[in-house]
């Protein structure tokens, strides 16, 4: 039987968090990171992230590697282990990016990496975070998500166009822009309410400073010599590290500690 493809998708605040302090972390290139949940009726539940960091950089494109995947199902499959038994089992449901300086919308190799995955499952959502893009009326940088998925529907879409009659009021290109490539799906937020998952996207959060920083470690390892452009987005990945180093030990780290201790007080008192 066929897999529901999803229709909408409720995302946790907790992972919003994550992959949008993720695609803040450089305004020069893509960020990208897949996305763990379940599928309930036929929304797309999303509750839980792994970053990637990026082998290689690009301002207009992400590449997830192949052993990454692979990587990212074993860890999911370890999840199995803890999982709370009222939930649907987890499983990789898609994949984030961000679009910095850009328009939010999927680009075109965007459209056809989300075909090719959602041709291993079709539970498969993709997100794209926007971030700075200036936004002149509010003379503030906007912040921006959409969820996609492939248009299941566009070759025959598209012919329809080409076999149709057009009225004088609309010109055969016209109506083929009004065809896109892809289906938005509305996202709408949840608190998460486990706290194994809840601690397990806190750490996400106080992982990131090692993403980053392995990262520029290994652009410093490319550079044979650190000057002009390759040296300021070195400069800026650092000066965020530093950063979100300090953001976690400020805000993170103390609400993760304290859940520790008291799960240690809890254990104690069940003994
Ligand atoms: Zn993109």
């Amino acid at each position: 039987m066929e897999e529901q493809r999803p229709r909408a998708v409720q995302l946790s605040k907790g992972v919003n968090a994550v992959c949008q302090t993720h695609a803040m972390s450089s305004d020069k290139e893509e960020v990208m990171g897949l996305l763990v949940g379940y599928m309930r009726d036929d929304c797309l539940v999303i509750v839980d992230c792994i970053q990637l960091p990026r082998n290689e950089k690009h301002p207009d494109r992400v590449e997830i590697a192949s052993e990454q995947l692979v990587e990212a199902m074993e860890e999911v499959e370890g999840m199995k282990r803890w999982w709370p038994p009222s939930l649907p089992e987890p499983r990789l449901v898609g994949w984030y990016h961000s679009h910095p300086h850009i328009t939010v919308l999927p680009s075109a190799v965007d459209v056809s990496t989300q075909k090719r995955y959602e041709q291993m499952s079709s539970a498969w959502v993709g997100l794209i975070f926007g971030v700075f893009n200036h936004h002149i009326p509010r003379a503030s940088d906007r912040y921006q998500l959409i969820a996609f998925v492939a248009n299941p529907d566009y070759d025959t879409q598209m012919a329809d166009v080409y076999s149709r009659q057009h009225s004088s009021d609309q010109s055969e290109e016209e109506a083929c822009a009004e065809i896109k490539p892809y289906v938005l799906l509305p996202i709408s937020y949840c608190n998460e309410d486990h706290e194994p998952i809840k601690a397990r996207v806190l750490r996400r959060l106080c992982n990131l400073p090692e993403v980053v920083k392995m990262e520029a470690r290994q652009s410093l390892d490319q550079l044979s010599d650190v000057s002009g452009e390759s040296s300021a987005s070195l400069r800026h990945a650092l000066a965020y590290c530093n950063f979100i180093n300090e953001h976690v030990c400020i805000n993170a780290l103390p609400i993760y500690n304290s859940r520790q201790s008291q799960k240690k007080k809890d254990a104690i008192s069940l003994l």
